[in-house]
């Protein structure tokens, strides 16, 4: 990945792709100091472009330091780096992380750096993939407690249990796995949240204890303009049972029909293909006008 055409913003610069490199004392690569952001552009336009760069900031916050680079800084960035790679419809990965000035624990003093790669990545899932439905593995490391560790924070230490549960899922054949919270109600994906229909109804779980992600905010304002009942409460593992249907939502996921989780499976194509068309429209309002 590393040895590409095209450029990166790099600490207000573009750099060459293969350039963009750090030292291997970086604090953030030894601790974790670092927080980055996951978005799409559509048509050249990025889905809420300025509130993933709010959270890109919040999240660094959480993490103790600031990004020295404002909001409609990073905008600009973002639509610059597009642009000089000749992209309309991308993935953009914002990353901010402590530098290497001090190699301990504390990293209080290092430079704070920042940099946007864009690249092309039409889907998580192809899309046969997430009409028909994906399978998605329980993973057996659950989202820790906020008390434990700051989760409301895009921080990339967070993802460490993900990548491996993640890694165990693909390995067993799955496309990505589900993760309960401590107290083992269902909590979200390795990289996307997770909403449930049982009778016409949505059930999601409350969000109080992990990311919740942009795309999900999105899928529930427009289930409820479209009339559909959400209700975001804990979920119980054994009531997987009972529902019928089952989608997953995320910035690079989008809105991925689920076909089974474990041994209970899910019809596709009712309400959850709606609100994938939904999303759909409403990632690119210039084709839906067209
Ligand atoms: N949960 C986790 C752990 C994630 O990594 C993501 C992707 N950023 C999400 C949920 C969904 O967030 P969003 O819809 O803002 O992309």
């Amino acid at each position: 990945f590393d040895q590409r055409d095209g450029v990166i913003w790099f600490d207000g610069k573009l750099v060459p792709w293969k350039d963009a490199k750090i030292h291997v004392l970086t604090h953030g690569l030894h601790y974790g100091s670092c927080v980055f952001e996951g978005e799409r552009s559509y048509d050249g336009v990025i889905y809420k472009g300025t509130e993933h760069s709010k959270r890109f900031h919040a999240s660094a916050e959480i993490m103790d330091f600031t990004i020295p680079w404002s909001v409609a800084e990073l905008d600009a960035a973002k639509a610059l780096c597009l642009k000089e790679n000749g992209l309309k419809d991308a993935y953009i990965r914002p990353v901010a992380w402590r530098g290497s000035e001090m190699m301990a624990v504390s990293g209080i003093n290092n430079t704070i750096h920042t940099a946007i790669a864009v690249w092309e990545w039409p889907s998580m899932f192809d899309m046969a993939q997430k009409l028909k439905g994906v399978r998605l593995d329980v993973a057996a490391y659950r989202r820790p407690d906020p008390a434990c560790a700051p989760v409301h924070a895009k921080a990339a230490g967070l993802y460490m249990i993900c990548s491996l549960s993640k890694h165990k899922a693909e390995r067993a054949g799955y496309a990505d796995a589900m993760m309960l919270d401590w107290e083992g109600n269902v909590a979200e994906c390795t990289g996307a949240n997770i909403f449930f229909i049982k009778d016409g109804v949505i059930h999601t779980p409350l969000a109080d204890r992990f990311l919740n992600g942009l795309t999900r905010q999105s899928v529930i304002e427009q289930c409820k303009k479209r009339g559909f009942e959400v209700i975001e409460r804990r979920i119980r593992p054994e009531e997987l049972e009972g529902f019928n249907e089952c989608f997953i939502t995320g910035s690079a996921a989008e809105v991925t029909l689920v076909s089974e989780i474990g041994p209970y499976s899910f019809i596709t194509g009712n309400m959850g293909k709606v609100i994938m068309e939904d999303y759909s429209d409403a990632v690119r309002p210039k084709s839906k006008a067209a």
